[in-house]
């Protein structure tokens, strides 16, 4: 007989970390639905907790449960409330300006005429729709917390390296929360950032540094010294989760909604949070018929937002983007122009070279006929001051 229950009443043995059921993740999604139940005792884990778990991340809100003598059976995911974590409100009235990020996701997914052509359609899934930093990282601030203060209680006071955007998101998180944020920003990044995040009423540090690992060590021991939090959106696994349960997964619903078979996703990296957990998604679910391309900057060029990936990051390793490729700053900037130009939306810096490689894909001849995605990370606003230093250098 066929038991689903909903998973929150079905309690675990132990704490299990995201590495140990990556395969139990990745099994499911190739799957798309449970093998075998998970054996339950009076509301008590018996065998398959790792299955649970992998649910539970994946954000189920059903799980198919059996006694120890019971047949097993195979329930698809679609019977488990998978897609239920992310219906909008449809008439956009929230309670409470949490609920106004996380109950108006999905964020819009639209077809661009700028860089489609001919037979190949692209569609941008615009991120610079949450409502803090007005970024992607407004996801990872919200979840980070929330896991947090589900594991440890109340939080007084954090610490964060950031490029801006995760910045904001803590920032506002604090805010709706009570807690104060003390914020590490490399030095290349836009003078406009401190003004933003002085506004959302935290404390700026400049640090004369790119964001390296020896950056991101420093704040955690500055973090050790003072008793405060340091989430480290570089290593904290909630980043990839929230992207696997959320971002990828909205993804998914748009895509079957609107029938999109998608030749390959692009987009940028950072942490490599998103970008890492959208791999990890379609490239399971679709057994490899899916490329991913990731973005990088150039040897010697700055893009806020994204890194190269020598420079260290942790998910990029766990499911591997099909090629990496280099964009200049300049050609990041192109790519904004081109879309401002003939879509009318203003995108960040690391969107526009999002734009900028899938256009050198195209040129390569890389790109067939059919539809492709482009996760574009954030809006424009803030990068006034690199705009006009191009504009400047180009005579426009
Ligand atoms: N683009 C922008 C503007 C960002 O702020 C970030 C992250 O800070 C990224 C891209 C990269 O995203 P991720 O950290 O998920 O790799």
């Amino acid at each position: 007989m066929v038991l689903l229950v909903p998973i929150e009443g079905v309690r675990p043995k132990r704490k299990i970390e995201l590495k140990e059921i990556l395969s139990v993740m990745a099994e499911i999604l190739s799957k798309w639905g449970v093998d075998k139940p998970v054996v339950v005792k009076d509301n008590e884990v018996l065998d398959r907790e790792e299955v649970l778990e992998a649910l539970r991340k994946l954000g189920v809100r059903y799980v198919p449960i059996k006694r120890e003598d019971e047949q097993d059976y195979f329930t698809a995911l679609d019977h488990l409330g998978f897609y239920d974590d992310i219906k909008p409100s449809p008439l956009r009235v929230f309670n409470s300006t949490l609920e106004l990020l996380y109950k108006n996701w999905p964020t819009p997914l639209v077809r661009l005429n700028s860089l489609s052509t001919g037979k190949i359609r692209v569609w941008a899934k615009l991120e610079a729709y949450n409502p803090y930093s007005n970024s992607v990282k407004d996801r990872i601030g919200w979840y980070m917390v929330k896991r947090y203060v589900e594991e440890y209680g109340e939080i007084r006071k954090i610490y964060e390296a950031t490029s801006t955007n995760t910045g904001m998101a803590l920032a506002a998180m604090g805010a709706i929360m009570g807690f104060s944020s003390k914020l590490y920003l490399p030095a290349s990044i836009q003078k406009a950032s401190d003004i933003l995040l002085k506004a959302l009423g935290a404390e700026v540090v400049r640090k004369p540094k790119s964001l390296t690992v020896e950056f991101i060590d420093e704040v955690q021991a500055d973090a050790e010294r003072d008793g405060a939090v340091n989430l480290n959106q570089f290593e904290n696994d909630a980043n990839f989760e929230v992207h696997l349960r959320y971002t990828a997964k909205e993804l998914d619903l748009q895509m079957q909604s609107a029938g999109i078979r998608a030749k390959a996703i692009i987009g940028g990296i950072g942490t490599s949070g998103h970008l890492s957990a959208i791999t990890f998604y379609f490239k399971n679910k679709l057994h490899n018929t899916i490329k991913i391309y990731a973005v990088q900057p150039a040897p010697g060029e700055t893009i806020p937002g994204i890194r190269r990936v020598e420079t260290g990051m942790k998910w990029i390793h766990w499911s591997k983007p099909d090629r990496i490729v280099d964009v200049t700053r300049d050609e990041a900037i192109e790519g904004v122009l081109s879309v401002a130009r003939r879509d009318g939306i203003l995108i960040g810096l690391s969107s526009g070279a999002v734009a900028s490689a899938f256009k050198k894909l195209v040129e390569e001849g890389v790109v067939e006929e059919g539809d492709y995605i482009a996760v574009f990370p954030d809006h424009g606003f803030k990068y006034v001051e690199q705009l006009q230093a191009y504009f400047e250098k180009k005579r426009i």
